[in-house]
C-alpha cells in the first residue's frame, strides 16, 4: 500500500493579532524544527498571513489561508482572491469549512467554484466535509458526505484532484470537546476513500490524504492516527498554543 505523509494543519479561525501570530509561529519553528516525517501547515487569519509568511521563511511549515473567493478580482467588497493569497505566500487554503457553510451561506456549488479557483492559482485546497449531529442522528451522515464530495469535486479531473487534501470534520465534534471515536472516524474515512476511488481510480484514492478534524488534542491524536485511513488532523482550538499543537504534530513520540 502507498505510504501517505501525515499532514497536521492548524486552523486558527478568527484568533491572533499579527503580533500574537508571529509569536506563535516563532515558537512552532523551534519546537518543530526537527520534525521531518509529518507535513505541517498553519492557517492564520488574513490579516496575519504576510507577517507569518515572512517569519516562516526557511522553515518547513506551510502557510494556509482559511478561505478565498472564486473570482480573480473586481467589485466583491470584503473578499480575497486566490492570486492575493498566493502573493502572500500561501501554499494551502481551507475550503468549505463547516463554519463557512453554517454562518456564511457556503454550499457545495460555491465550494466547487472555490476549489477550482484555488487550483487555477496553484493553491492546494484542504476541502472540508462533514455531517451535522442532526444528519447523523437521522442516519444521513453517509449520504450527506457523498453529496458534499460529489458537489465539491464536480468537473475536477485526476490531475487537479491530486492537489487536494480532504478534511473530514463531523460538525458535532468541532469545538465541542466531543471527538469521534477512532473507529467512528475510520468508518467515514474509509467511505470517503471508496467514493474517491469510484470518482477517479484506486491509485488516486490510495494517494489522497484525509485529515480528521473535531476536538483533536494531544490526548486523542495517537488513537486517531493509528487508523489506516486517517492521515492527519485539521486542528482548531488545540492549534492556538505552541505546546499543544507541537505535541499533536509529534504524535509518534507520545
Ligand atoms: C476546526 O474547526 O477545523 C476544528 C477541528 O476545530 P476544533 O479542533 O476546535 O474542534
Amino acid at each position: 500500500m502507498m505510504r501517505r505523509l501525515p499532514f497536521m494543519a492548524g486552523n486558527w479561525k478568527m484568533n491572533k493579532t499579527v503580533k500574537e501570530a508571529v509569536d506563535l509561529v516563532r515558537q512552532l519553528k523551534t519546537s518543530l524544527s526537527r520534525v521531518d516525517d509529518v507535513e505541517v501547515a498553519v492557517a492564520p487569519p488574513f490579516t496575519a498571513l504576510y507577517a507569518v509568511y515572512k517569519e516562516l521563511e526557511g522553515a518547513s511549515i506551510h502557510l494556509a489561508a482559511q478561505n478565498l473567493f472564486y473570482e480573480e478580482k473586481g467589485a466583491y467588497t470584503g473578499e480575497v482572491s486566490p492570486l492575493m493569497l498566493k502573493e502572500v505566500g500561501c501554499h494551502y487554503v481551507i475550503i468549505g469549512h463547516s463554519e463557512r457553510r453554517r454562518f456564511f451561506g457556503e454550499a457545495d456549488e460555491t465550494v466547487n467554484r472555490r476549489i477550482r479557483a484555488a487550483l487555477g492559482q496553484g493553491l492546494k485546497p484542504i476541502f472540508c466535509i462533514g455531517e451535522t449531529l442532526r444528519e447523523r442522528e437521522e442516519g444521513k451522515a453517509f449520504s450527506v458526505i457523498e453529496r458534499q464530495i460529489e458537489g465539491g469535486l464536480k468537473d475536477l479531473g485526476e490531475k487537479e484532484f491530486k492537489n487536494i487534501v480532504i478534511a473530514y470534520e463531523p460538525v458535532w465534534a468541532i469545538g465541542t470537546g466531543k471527538t469521534a471515536t477512532p473507529e467512528q472516524a475510520e468508518e467515514v474515512h474509509r467511505f470517503i476513500r471508496e467514493r474517491v476511488e469510484k470518482l477517479y481510480s484506486l491509485e488516486i484514492a490510495e494517494g489522497v490524504r484525509i485529515q480528521y478534524g473535531g476536538s483533536v488534542t494531544p490526548e486523542n491524536v495517537k488513537g486517531l492516527m493509528s487508523q489506516e485511513n486517517i492521515d492527519g488532523a485539521l486542528v482548531g482550538g488545540a492549534s492556538l498554543e505552541a505546546d499543544t499543537f507541537s505535541r499533536i504534530v509529534r504524535f509518534k513520540e507520545i
